[in-house]
């Protein structure tokens, strides 16, 4: 006889399916000729519904769940529950709600997709009760559906979770937790479902991060002792941290809950609560502002719970535990921030990261085992016993990005820091180089589809890159003599056929990657031995710069095909495809990857054609068109929209041809002031009798050494109404000084870029030296640049900071004449104003540069009025010291606006858009423009107040641009009569965008 679970037989199940629809049909009421429903307000009957089905569940599991009696009993079940749930009777709603987790646990999802959005409706809707036996059972089923809702079904949950005003009451709930009147498991599931909500619909986000109360509530509870109170509040952290803007006000103040986390990242902690630790952590660390924000607060503990998860785990009988795997996954994934430049790095060496790193890579690893290796030959066959056993296969890509994060990282003077963990980083250094050079003999043999052995390839290959690349002597020689050691006896033929294939790929008129791994291999390949100089040689020989070049020519002509090119890992977090508000910069090495690899390459076999022994590969560089058709790829690339990486290194080849730094357009505006000898405010004397005229605010930014001493640290108070009347310092000039090289300065210092012939470079380094200018003397020395650098700007916004701000010579006021909260730091009038600098705005705006030197009245005053808002004021003033006008709010921040709020920024946009017209500036109007026209986009609904405020302007461009936004809901508009209030003329335009809207078919 069949039998379910724990005994209960067919006749059993029988009898309990015969009594739960003998109670059932107390209830079933005929809606219409087909359909019964069950609809029964007795609260007797409701609990002997709810006991009867609890009876008949009872006999199944999640097992034996697709027995013909339940499937075919499910809609009535659902159907009563729904109903009951539905009539609040306090007496069973508890216990309905518990039948129903009963049910979830027990019915696969598929089969109760069907009722869940009824069952949502009705279990959100009790959420508020204040009786926690209804509440809670509530919570812990509603969270059950919600984690296997389907996608398509979100919309309409989230409908009702607005009907329902869902997060308000959980939140709600949240808030009123005390210790000691509520159990810790009512705030547990109260705080798992919140997180899930979170994690599924990114809208709930703003109102949770945006309650300081309950952020309050979070911030004291998690300071408990009780790990369950502790775990739950992490939870909740982790679903508010996928958003930026969310993670951002979190690490705001965020030690208690850094301290909190990391303490539960601790080895005694329970394995959850470490996973929920790390996970934080990870996500917090998703964009490299708020990574480092996180790691200022607590770099070394954050650092030594992770490191220490990694390296301190056990073999219980000889198999990895599931959960312990787990946990180093996290852990490993969490030291990916490496990636980034900070303080941490310097603990991940102190608590011996190599060794942590090894025991993951060799089984049964102790540090001491590596005494014995006397030679490299040694060492190697070691490792390649190690990396044949191939211990924890998954983990292996982490382990060699991590290591190459690290050595791209590194100090120059880095081993001193080493203290004995020099074996542990030796053997991983020669690990990495072994896959690697695995990797380029495989050659044509690399097997894409193998994803792990791809993906080790990969990672160990871009590993050896950052090794030989480190900044640090140590690891630099170290992986360089390795890699040759290892490439000794097939050391030519492997390159040659490197240098092959990637000859093949301009050439086979193909315009998309071959192999993208083995392009990666390859490139990557020429890149780490081109540094080692007899394999440069050799390239040399085989016409490497050349395939180099046309490759890079190739790349920038099908760029859009080969789009995102590289699997450098990107923070975890970033994969998850929920995330909202982040701002992520793209990485030195994810965007334009091969194009990176292939210019390292590039400027190694450069660096060696010019170095002192090798005077006739120089002339042949020379000679031809080589060098022309190298300087230009290098200038496009430069000056073109590729990665930070591909940029920086075209600059530094481009060094040695003698042009250094980047062309800006901020920096050709200011070259504008600098060769406008009338605006100029200091002219430096030279003993010769020349002269070069300057701006005081720019060398006081840009080159602040060449400022007479005094100059530079005047007090606030100094600022004089006199400003407006030019004076011109003199400066004698030491009879020392070169002026050809300290035009050149000058010239680096105005716009960011300067050509110099070798005659002056000479005189130019020390100068650049004495001065202070970084960028300029890197690029003098040619030194490569570090991993990571981001492009070097023109930080002209550092004027109108409280330090330089006495160069400031003229006042804007905006229109409004009281702005709540206004208070200048710089002096002492209470209206709105921004001070300034005539020479910067004069370079952004030939009508103001007229109007200063005009002799008009308005020229000599200090103040200049400029009709637009005090936000709008703001907004301009900012575009004149950066040449880029700052965004709107993004993401919930703008979605959480209201009307008003959102209608105040746009109208700063109209504004500066009308007073760009009116101050002929056609660049920032068309930056306005597009701002605003984004604006729309996503809040159709302001459309009609952007056409009134832009017609108020006359600005019938934007006019038009606006009408045609609000085209596709003509309809609604007219409707809702919210055009009745419009001009007649303003009605008929969006008309007749309408029209056209519908015949170019919707
Ligand atoms: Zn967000
Ligand atoms: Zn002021």
């Amino acid at each position: 006889m069949a039998s379910s679970k724990g005994g209960h037989t067919t006749a059993h199940i029988n009898t309990l399916h015969h009594r739960l629809y003998h109670a059932l049909n107390l209830g079933f009421r005929v809606c219409d000729e087909k359909e019964k429903k069950w609809k029964c307000t007795d609260i007797e009957i409701q609990r002997h519904v709810v006991k009867s089905i609890s009876a008949f569940l009872d006999c199944f599991s999640r097992a034996t769940a697709n027995n013909r009696l339940i499937k075919d009993s499910i809609s009535d079940i659902a159907g009563a529950l729904v109903f009951i749930l539905g009539c609040k009777n306090r007496a069973v709603v508890g216990l309905a709600a518990n039948v129903v987790i009963r049910l979830i646990r027990i019915v696969p999802p598929s089969i109760l997709q069907s009722y869940s959005l009824d069952l949502v409706e009705s279990l959100a809707s009790l959420l508020c009760c204040q009786q926690f036996d209804v509440s809670l059972p509530c919570a812990v089923a509603l969270n059950a559906i919600l984690v296997n809702v389907r996608e398509t079904k979100e919309k309409e949950v989230w409908k009702i979770f607005e009907d329902e005003k869902t997060v308000v009451s959980v939140v709600s709930n949240l808030q009123d937790f005390s210790e000691g009147s509520m159990s810790v498991e009512w705030f547990q599931e109260m705080a798992l479902l919140l997180s899930t909500i979170m994690l599924k619909w990114p809208q709930s986000r703003y109102s949770v991060w945006n309650n300081p109360a309950l952020m309050g509530v979070l911030e004291s509870v998690s300071q408990k002792p009780d790990m369950g109170l502790r775990v739950a509040t992490l939870k909740l952290y982790s679903s508010l941290a996928l958003c930026g803007h969310g993670a951002s006000e979190l690490l705001d103040n965020g030690k208690p809950m850094l301290d909190m986390m990391i303490s539960c990242m601790e080895e005694s902690s329970s394995q959850n609560a470490r996973i929920e630790g790390l996970k934080l952590a990870q996500r917090l660390a998703t964009g490299n502002r708020e990574c480092l924000k996180m790691i200022n607060m607590c770099s070394e503990s954050l650092v030594k719970a992770t490191v220490r998860t990694m390296g301190k785990w056990f073999l219980s009988s000889g198999k990895l535990e599931l959960d312990q795997m787990s946990l180093l996954v996290e852990a490993c994934k969490l030291a990916l921030i490496t990636r980034w430049e900070g303080q941490h790095h310097i603990y991940f060496w102190k608590y011996r990261i190599s060794e942590a790193l090894l025991s993951l890579v060799v089984e049964n690893f102790h540090s001491q085992s590596l005494d014995g290796y006397v030679s490299l030959e040694e060492e190697i066959l070691v490792a390649e016993k190690v990396l044949n056993a191939n211990f924890l296969p998954s983990l292996r890509s982490y382990v060699w990005d991590i290591i190459g994060f690290l050595a791209a990282h590194c100090e120059e003077e880095f081993d001193s820091i080493l203290r004995g963990d020099e074996l542990c980083l030796n053997f991983l250094v020669t690990c990495a180089c072994l896959t690697f050079s695995r990797s380029v003999q495989k050659g044509y043999q690399i097997c894409q589809n193998d994803i792990i052995s791809a993906s080790h390839s990969e990672s160990a290959s871009r590993a050896v890159l950052m090794m030989i690349y480190s900044p640090s002597k140590y690891i630099s020689s170290r992986a360089r003599v390795t890699l040759s050691f290892i490439l000794e006896e097939g050391g030519e033929q492997n390159l040659n056929s490197l240098v092959n294939f990637l000859s093949y790929i301009p050439s086979s008129g193909g315009y998309i990657l071959p192999n993208i791994l083995q392009t990666t291999v390859s490139l990557v390949g020429l890149a780490c031995y081109s540094s080692i100089p007899q394999y440069a040689s050799f390239i040399l020989r085989k016409q490497g710069l050349e395939i180099l070049l046309s490759f890079c020519s190739w790349y920038q002509r099908n760029w859009e095909n080969i789009g995102a090119s590289s699997f450098a890992p990107s923070p975890q977090s970033i994969t998850e495809k929920r995330i909202c508000c982040w701002v992520c910069t793209e990485d030195w090495d994810n965007k334009d990857a091969f194009l990176l690899y292939a210019l390292l390459a590039l400027a190694e076999l450069v660096n060696h054609s010019f170095s002192g022994q090798n005077h006739a590969e120089e002339l042949s560089m020379k000679s031809g068109n080589l060098k022309d058709r190298l300087c230009t790829t290098l200038k496009e690339i430069r000056d073109g929209t590729y990665g930070s990486g591909p940029r920086w290194y075209a600059a530094h080849i481009l060094s040695y041809f003698g042009y250094y730094g980047f062309q800006h357009k901020l920096g050709k505006r200011l070259m504008g002031a600098y060769e406008d000898e009338e605006c100029s405010d200091m002219r430096l004397l030279f003993a010769s009798g020349n002269s070069a005229s300057v701006n005081k605010v720019i060398i006081a930014v840009r080159c602040p050494m060449l400022l007479p001493p005094k100059e530079g640290a005047h007090s606030s108070s100094t600022i004089s109404a006199e400003k407006s009347r030019r004076t011109v310092q003199e400066i004698r000039m030491s009879a020392n000084v070169d002026i050809l090289a300290l035009v050149k300065l000058l010239e680096f210092a105005y716009s960011g870029y300067v050509e110099v012939e070798s005659t002056t470079l000479k005189k130019l380094k020390p100068l650049a030296k004495h001065c202070k200018a970084k960028v300029l003397l890197q690029m003098l020395c040619r030194r490569r640049p570090k991993w990571g650098s981001s492009i070097p700007e023109i930080d002209i916004p550092l004027a109108i900071t409280p330090k330089l701000i006495h160069f400031s010579d003229v006042i804007l006021v905006p229109k409004e004449t009281n702005v709540a909260g206004f208070n200048c730091r710089m002096c002492s009038l209470t209206s709105p104003h921004a001070h300034s600098h005539r020479v910067i705005l004069s370079s952004g705006c030939e009508y103001l540069r007229a109007l200063f030197r005009s002799g008009m009245q308005e020229s000599h005053l200090d103040r200049l009025n400029v009709p637009v808002s005090w936000l709008g004021l703001t907004k301009l003033v900012s575009w004149f010291y950066s040449d880029e006008l700052p965004n709107p709010p993004s993401g919930c921040k703008w979605n959480n606006m209201d009307t008003e709020a959102k209608l105040d920024e746009l109208q700063a946009y109209v504004e500066i858009y009308s007073l760009s017209e009116w101050w002929i500036m056609e660049e920032l109007q068309n930056d306005c423009a597009h701002v605003i026209l984004s604006c729309l986009e996503s809040a159709r609904e302001l459309s009609i107040k952007t056409i009134e405020l832009a017609a108020s302007f006359s600005m019938w461009k934007l006019v038009e641009a606006a009408a045609n936004h609000a085209a596709p809901i003509y309809h609604q508009l007219r409707d809702s009569g919210e055009l009745d209030e419009l001009d007649d003329e303003l009605v008929n335009l969006i008309r007749t965008a309408a029209v056209q809207f519908s015949q170019q078919g919707g």
